[in-house]
């Protein structure tokens, strides 16, 4: 079957005007043919969405690339940057075994010459800017994930600014030239593929998934590499001999909906077949809502901070519904004992509105920060909800680590439970007030003071 994109199902053109295009033979009956005019009809069989023409752009280590940057002498040398704990690492020290988040005696200990830096966010912040400065140049159709990495969709610039991978090469270029920084771009159809694509080629890469190689690309790849499958998954995946894409692509959709439970499984047998969203996700104007609760000098019992942070998850979930909006990534941001600060943020495959699915989120970020938090102790929890789009129609859930990690927590919520559950609450709040309810855990300690959130997070990588 012959896909005819609307602009063009129109357009008569010959062969010395066509570019590209592939032809229907002119024996093949088609609505533009004219008896006895020898002419044929051309048209694109590659519809906008079957054209890899999503670019996923993110900025390399991006914390360690500004002080190696900004400091000559740190280039080419393992680099971490942090204090207590690393927040990033340049690429020479992730060779030799640094990761994030580790202890910065634990990474002089495993990489002999490692240089730790003092964070600048300062620095960060005019960089990102600068960076996203470029994606807007290059084009209108930019969606931020984080502080240094965003989808681009470049599918109506072909004739003007040349291939996506073509326009991918020269932002790389523009990048390291005004910004000076190595960013890894991945082209694909679908910013799913996209963001795997650009996990794949970094540090410093350019890759192109091309629609017709997507298995090739995508089924050799360890299952952890697939954008959302976490270690829990991965590891239970494992368990069963299921070490790549292509294991789980040979499986029936109910296998795997027995192993990871229903959105899941099902969400992630569509993912090995290539069938994820195609659009990019635009149009938010708030940038954030988010809030954040100053806990003291401690200590503080790992239940005070988690009850506290469920009770801002709460409170920023209840106005992400007023505002008729669903988030795409969970931000946690902390203060510590000795007043350095660190964010986390996870984004989620689909935006949703529930206040189970956030939190859990939140939680699992809190609990990636416990071993800095038990050092270092905390004295400022925030949550911050970025990614904001319309809700519209909000998507199965699609966390597959949900699905498994959920299965050792008591009954399994469906998305429409959790639905229901919040729509019930809010109804509560807004009829006797938003402290008529509140969580059990937050009785003993008290939700405590918020405050808006204004600092951005980013991630490292
Ligand atoms: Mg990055």
């Amino acid at each position: 079957m012959v896909l005819v994109p609307q602009s063009m199902a129109a357009t008569r053109v010959t062969t010395d005007t066509l570019r590209g295009g592939a032809d229907i033979p002119a024996s093949h009956p088609t609505p533009g043919d004219v008896g006895g005019v020898c002419e044929r009809v051309f048209v694109s069989t590659e519809p906008t969405s079957s054209r890899a023409s999503i670019l996923h752009a993110d900025l390399d280590s991006f914390y360690a690339s500004v002080a190696q940057r900004d400091s000559p002498r740190l280039r080419g040398r393992p680099v971490a940057v942090g204090g207590g704990v690393v927040l990033a690492a340049s690429y020479e020290a992730k060779r030799r075994g640094v990761t994030t988040p580790m202890s910065g005696r634990a990474a002089r200990a495993m990489c002999p010459g490692l240089v730790i830096v003092p964070p600048d966010f300062p620095a960060y912040t005019t960089a990102s800017r600068a960076v996203f400065e470029i994606f807007r140049r290059t084009t209108p159709l930019v969606q931020g994930i984080s502080i240094d990495e965003a989808f681009l969709d470049v599918s109506g610039l072909h004739r003007i600014d040349g291939s996506p991978v073509e326009i991918a090469a020269r932002l790389r270029r523009q990048v390291a030239e005004e910004v000076g920084l190595p960013i890894t771009v991945g082209v694909a159809r679908t910013p799913f593929l996209a963001k795997v694509a650009s996990q794949v080629a970094k540090p410093d890469g350019l890759l192109e998934v091309p629609p017709d190689g997507e298995d090739a690309f995508l089924h050799p790849l360890p299952v952890r590499r697939l954008w959302g499958v976490g270690e829990a998954t991965a590891a239970r995946l494992n368990s069963f001999g299921l070490q790549t894409a292509g294991d789980l692509a040979a499986l029936p959709e109910h296998v795997l909906v027995g192993l990871l439970g229903g959105a899941g499984g099902r969400h992630l047998h569509n993912v090995v077949h290539g069938r994820t969203a195609t659009a990019l996700t635009l149009g938010t104007r708030r940038a954030s809502i988010g809030a954040q609760r100053a806990l003291g000098q401690g200590p503080h019992t790992p239940e005070h901070v988690h009850a506290a942070l469920l009770g801002l998850v709460d409170r920023v979930t209840r106005r992400l519904r007023d505002a008729d909006k669903l988030a795409s990534t969970v931000v946690v941001r902390l203060r510590f004992g000795d007043y350095t600060k660190a964010s986390r943020s996870h984004t989620l495959m689909q935006p949703t509105a529930s206040t189970a699915r956030l939190a859990e989120a939140a939680t699992g970020l809190l609990g990636s920060a416990s071993a800095v938090v038990r050092a270092r102790g905390l004295t400022l929890v925030g949550v911050a909800l970025t990614g904001l789009v319309p809700d519209v129609v909000e998507q199965p859930e699609l966390s597959f680590d949900s699905a498994v990690t959920g299965a050792g927590r008591g009954p399994a919520v469906s998305v429409r439970d959790t639905r229901m559950l919040d729509a019930a609450l809010d109804g509560l709040g807004a009829r006797f007030g938003s402290g008529a309810l509140t969580r059990g855990s937050l009785l003993s300690t008290g939700e405590g003071l918020s405050a808006p959130l204004l600092a951005e997070g980013g991630e490292d990588d």
